[in-house]
């Protein structure tokens, strides 16, 4: 059950949050404004460790850090030992998708609206291995298709790796349809969960995934250099990462080694604990408000700023698909979409810019101007939403 925000819910978090005093922070897509419960978390241990040793603290925290992957689990709907801790999203599924051993004539399935890095990936391996990269077109909401998705399905499709919320715009693809399809055709579905991580409500075996990437700066309100990684066991056991140390395995014997049966086999020994921890609070933090909550939240106040900028004359709002999120995409006619954010950021309201580079397959079809992006978090103010609308308006 939802137990929706009041005001008096959204004014403590902004008092949790000394960076609301400051900007109006419509960046959350890009990193969000961390409560002090995560800042202070990653200070005072920064400290201890300055003071103590680095080794020393962290065999001092040992019981803290371990919680780390129960908190991400619990955040998930998964195990811990579905969890790996990493230092962003992009190593999250490189560790996956570098693990697969792709061959000629493979087939890899993507979305139109998919992540740069992803995409440069597909590219670089089909290059590499003469595996096929696909593009699932999108149905006319702009959403995945997934009737074309099943049509596309054969013997030859070893991956169908999509984006669940892109970088450049409001769409929520339908993640949980494509982990129905894939499970039923025994293909491994790698999700990037990168944008709705922290504003949707996230359940693995809903989602019915192989494997979930997501990071901790952007709607998990964590420290930056953070991400995490789910893995199914069925995935994982046939996994064998690309790269291995001796914290994703042991050396067992001079000539043996075994890697780790868990999520450990994809991450690395050395890691900034001090982030750790930050991000175990970032999720804490979030699930303490409850993320139906925050999901109603923030897809309500981006419904209100995409009808707000819509009324604007010489606006274009861009986002599009059946289900929309707490980005929202638009620009003004005559005026750069840098140009805008500059404008914004004098007015102390932080947004960003998207550009083609990010999203080529999307703008083979959708020939976008660059665009404003405004994402919405849950301590965000209809006030703040409003200064935005103005501001907008004056330039246009
Ligand atoms: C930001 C982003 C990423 C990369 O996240 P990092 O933590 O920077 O590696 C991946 N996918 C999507 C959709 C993103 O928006």
């Amino acid at each position: 059950m939802t137990t929706t925000l009041r005001e008096e819910d959204v004014d403590r978090f902004r008092r949790d949050t000394p960076g609301t005093e400051e900007v109006v922070h419509l960046n959350n897509a890009g990193s969000a404004l961390p409560p002090r419960q995560v800042t202070d978390t990653v200070l005072d241990y920064l400290r201890e460790e300055s003071v103590r040793g680095g080794y020393e603290t962290a065999a001092a925290h040992a019981d803290r850090i371990q919680a780390v992957p129960d908190a991400i689990a619990r955040f998930l709907g998964a195990e811990a030992a579905d969890i790996s801790v990493t230092d962003s999203a992009t190593r999250s599924w490189q560790a996956v998708f570098y693990a697969f051993r792709f061959e000629p004539g493979d087939r890899i399935l993507t979305c139109r609206s998919e992540y740069a890095s992803n995409a440069i990936a597909y590219l670089q391996i089909a290059r590499r291995t003469g595996a096929v990269v696909e593009v699932i077109e999108d149905d006319e909401s702009g959403q995945l298709d997934v009737a074309d998705l099943e049509r596309r399905l054969d013997d030859d499709v070893k991956l169908i790796a999509i984006t669940h919320v892109p970088t450049q715009g409001g769409l929520v693809n339908p993640a949980e349809e494509v982990g129905a399809i894939a499970e039923s055709a025994g293909i491994p579905f790698l999700l990037d969960a990168c944008q709705s991580a922290g504003q949707l409500d996230l359940d693995v075996r809903r989602l019915r995934c192989d494997a979930l990437s997501g990071t901790g700066r952007k709607y998990l309100r964590g420290p930056r250099g953070t991400g995490f990684l789910y893995t199914h066991p069925r995935l994982r056991d046939r996994l064998e990462p690309a790269m291995l140390d001796l914290h994703s395995a042991t050396w067992t014997a001079p000539a043996e080694f075994e890697i780790a049966p868990d999520g450990r086999r994809f991450e690395t020994w050395e890691r900034n604990h001090g982030l750790v921890l930050g991000l175990g609070a970032a999720v804490e933090y979030a699930q303490q408000i409850g993320l139906a909550a925050i999901e109603e939240r923030v897809t309500a106040l981006a419904a209100r700023l995409r009808a707000d900028l819509s009324q604007i004359a010489g606006v274009s709002v861009h986002d599009q698909g059946k289900r929309k999120c707490g980005i929202v995409t638009f620009s003004v006619a005559g005026t750069d979409a840098a140009e805008v954010q500059t404008a914004l950021a004098a007015a102390k309201i932080n947004t960003s810019v998207a550009r083609p580079t990010s999203y080529q397959y999307d703008q083979e079809v959708r020939r976008l101007p660059d665009m404003v992006r405004a994402s919405v978090h849950y301590y965000n103010t209809e006030d703040e939403l409003r200064a935005l609308a103005e501001a907008v308006e004056r330039l246009a």
